[in-house]
């Protein structure tokens, strides 16, 4: 009987399960008390683990060193995979050389397939990160539904530019992921939904998922696969990833790039509802800049699209009152890159600089109908 090699990824990981349960229980807190600096940097906790356990893995002694050393290749030699796998496909594209290697990236979702989910933060700490900062961070998303080619060229041209002039984002915090469904950009042909056949734009956990996602696409004419909502809501990496974005950094704005729709929609719910009474000081702010962003791309269309539950409009617009903006872009023809870039460039980066005063919530808690309401 032959018995499989065990490979040395394995290795590896048993290796960590038997530190962390040895740690658990304990065991070298009295014998091997190691002192290093920054033990909460890491990925795991290390202090008191006994050098020469090490050993077992052949690796060298100062294992912490190496541990966090490995951590590190491991999560470069991931990020460059996926941009070696980015500029293959511009060059497929005719898109020239991606900027991807270039861009300070970093991650902490992986896709179904393994693929980084990858994006930059780029924050003026000039000054110190203050209030001006804190009330104006914008993220921007690409790549959701990346068989529409046009969205992720743009969000990553706009990485590029922020990171090559950083007067693009003084004062202010700007957070791009430019691919957030790296599978299904990387199928070919390129699809809409992420491996599990999910569409990342209908899998938000918001308040209406459960009693209607599920149901409104298996009750539809078509029931369209490519738009599959996913059987539990929050069930994707990519959907995860898209969320802990906005839990995480709190943006005053969300930009989400598609195509080939050719219109903006500013989705910002629950204000709607006071229109009854006066707009308040951040709905005509949401809406100056939907028409700022119109403006600077020759009037561009604004179209009122609606929400579905388990969309992003939905979960960042409607359920946290963030002005959520869709630039759907009028084509995914991959010809078409440069016009765009001509087109939008502009508005967006004067919509990077465009400030909230407060959060929207703090003025909509304000207003006379809230507190009928509450
Ligand atoms: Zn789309």
């Amino acid at each position: 009987m032959s018995v499989a090699p065990i490979s040395s990824k394995i290795k590896f990981k048993m290796l960590i399960l038997l530190i962390n349960f040895l740690y658990s229980q304990n065991i070298f807190a009295s014998y091997f008390p190691l002192e290093f600096d920054d033990v909460n940097s890491l990925p795991f906790r290390f202090n008191n683990v006994p050098t020469s356990l090490f050993n077992l893995s052949g690796l060298p002694l100062n294992a912490l060193q190496v541990l966090n050393e490995s951590y590190r290749l491991r999560m470069q030699k991931q990020i460059s995979d996926l941009c070696q796998r980015v500029d293959y496909t511009y060059k497929k594209l005719d898109w020239g050389k991606s900027p991807c290697f270039s861009l300070p990236l970093t991650y902490n979702y992986v896709s179904e397939n393994g693929k980084p989910l990858v994006y930059w933060e780029f924050s003026d700490n000039s000054s110190g990160f203050d209030e001006s900062q804190r009330r104006n961070v914008t993220l921007i998303l690409g790549g959701v539904h990346p068989d529409e080619l046009t969205p992720v060229h743009l969000a990553f041209q706009f990485a590029d530019a922020l990171n090559k002039n950083p007067n693009l984002y003084k004062d202010s915090r700007v957070i791009i992921a430019p691919l957030v469904n790296p599978d299904g950009f990387f199928a070919n042909p390129p699809k809409r939904t992420n491996s599990n056949g999910v569409d990342l734009n209908r899998n938000f956990p918001t308040a209406t998922w459960s009693k209607y996602a599920y149901q409104i696409w298996y009750n539809s004419k078509d029931r369209d696969k490519r738009k599959f909502p996913g059987r539990f809501p929050n069930s994707e990496q990519g959907t995860r990833f898209q969320a802990d974005l906005i839990n995480k950094f709190q943006p005053n704005k969300v930009i989400s790039i598609h195509a080939p729709l050719a219109f903006l929609d500013l989705d910002y719910e629950i204000p709607k509802l006071l229109t009854i009474g006066p707009q308040t000081v951040q709905q005509k702010k949401a809406r100056n800049l939907t028409e700022l962003l119109s403006r600077s791309a020759g009037n561009y269309k604004i179209k009122d699209f609606g929400i579905y539950p388990g969309s992003l409009g939905n979960y960042a617009g409607n359920e946290r009152v963030i002005p959520t903006i869709t630039l759907e872009l009028s084509s995914s023809n991959p010809k078409l890159v440069k016009k765009f870039w001509r087109d939008f460039s502009p508005g967006i980066f004067k919509a990077l600089k465009y400030e909230f005063k407060k959060h929207q919530l703090d003025d909509l808690q304000a207003s006379a109908l809230w507190k009928t309401l509450n």
